[in-house]
């Protein structure tokens, strides 16, 4: 088994962990939350002072962080010896980012890792946090294909889909355009439940009419965000937990960053993009789940 160090256990890493853990894998585990890192404990994993000491001896280093920022952060920020994260890494660690982040930021990470002789791969991953507790997840990898042959057996822990998308890079851009399609098609599906009840008819029976229909999608068939007509997605639980409304309008910014880089057009992106911000300002729901775009809809949803 092998010894992992993993920093990031919030929504997504929190469970990830988990599955490492079930696996029979030997885990430090660090975060800057207090009561994450009691969960992670409690779970068997060992708990780390710092991120640093979670990297010491690590055989695979696996970060699951919000946003560029927070990534560049951790691997790039000298610490008060002049050393970063990178420079305490093992050279024959397996470094993994499964945070979504601009295809920039992970170039720059890996390219750094390189610099240092130490592999890495950026790894973004889709399935929700429903697919990160069933280790369902779909990774999307960027890097070499023999470094992703030594991550795979972690990688099939925590997902069962692993895909190469490409060069360094090109799991971003992949994850990128995935979750612009996702805010595009719960959008268009909050907009047809909230007609459809508007003129009468049942959301749960709309839903099922739908799904067996052209109009199906993946938030019809898995995370439905119209409340009560589905068990155990966050629309009934009061949009909490899931993948926050900030996080996807962090990720349609970098479609749109990815979009001005090439001079293309996504119109549907931006009018995506748009509404979320809508939904974050009149609605106080940043920290929401991403399926509340209901909310801009239907009242008192
Ligand atoms: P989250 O906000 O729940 O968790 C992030 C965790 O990182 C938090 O616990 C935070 O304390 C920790 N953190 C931040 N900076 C840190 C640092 N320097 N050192 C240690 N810990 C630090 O976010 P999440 O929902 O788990 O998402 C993580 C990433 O996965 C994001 O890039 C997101 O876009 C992506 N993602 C999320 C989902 C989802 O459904 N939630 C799905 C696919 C991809």
């Amino acid at each position: 088994m092998a010894r992992i160090g993993f920093v990031g256990l919030g929504n997504m890493g929190g469970p990830m962990l988990l599955n490492l853990l079930k696996a029979g894998h030997q885990v430090s585990a660090f975060d800057l939350v207090e009561s994450a890192l009691a969960r992670a404990k409690q779970a068997g994993a060992s708990v780390a002072e710092s991120a640093a000491n979670t990297a010491k001896d690590a055989e695979f280093f696996i970060s699951m962080l919000p946003a560029s920022r927070h990534v560049e952060g951790l691997y790039l920020t000298p610490d008060a010896e002049g050393k970063t994260l990178l420079d305490r890494v093992p050279k024959s660690t397996v470094v993994i980012d499964c945070s979504t982040i601009s295809p920039q930021s992970a170039r720059k990470v890996a390219e750094a890792a390189h610099a240092r002789g130490i592999a890495m791969l950026d790894a973004p991953v889709s399935g929700g946090t429903a697919g990160a507790e069933k280790g369902t997840l779909t990774f999307i990898v960027g890097g070499d294909a023999n470094v992703l042959e030594r991550g795979r057996p972690i990688l099939e822990k925590m997902g069962a889909n692993i895909f190469h998308a490409g060069a360094q890079g090109a799991g971003q851009v992949a994850k990128i355009c995935n979750n612009m399609l996702l805010a595009i098609h719960m959008t268009g599906t909050a907009e047809a439940l909230a007609l459809g009840v508007a003129n009468g008819l049942d959301p749960g029976v709309l839903s099922e009419i739908m799904k067996r229909s052209s109009g199906g999608n993946w938030s019809l068939n898995v995370y439905n965000p119209y409340p009560g007509v589905m068990d155990g997605v966050p629309a009934s639980r009061g949009y909490s937990g899931g993948f926050l409304v900030d996080l996807m309008i962090k990720d349609l910014g970098l479609a749109m960053d990815a979009a001005d880089g090439t001079d293309m057009a996504i119109p549907m992106g931006a009018l995506a993009r748009n509404l979320y911000r809508l939904l974050k300002k009149q609605e106080n729901a940043g920290a929401l789940d991403f399926s509340s775009i209901q909310k801009l809809y239907t009242k008192d949803v």
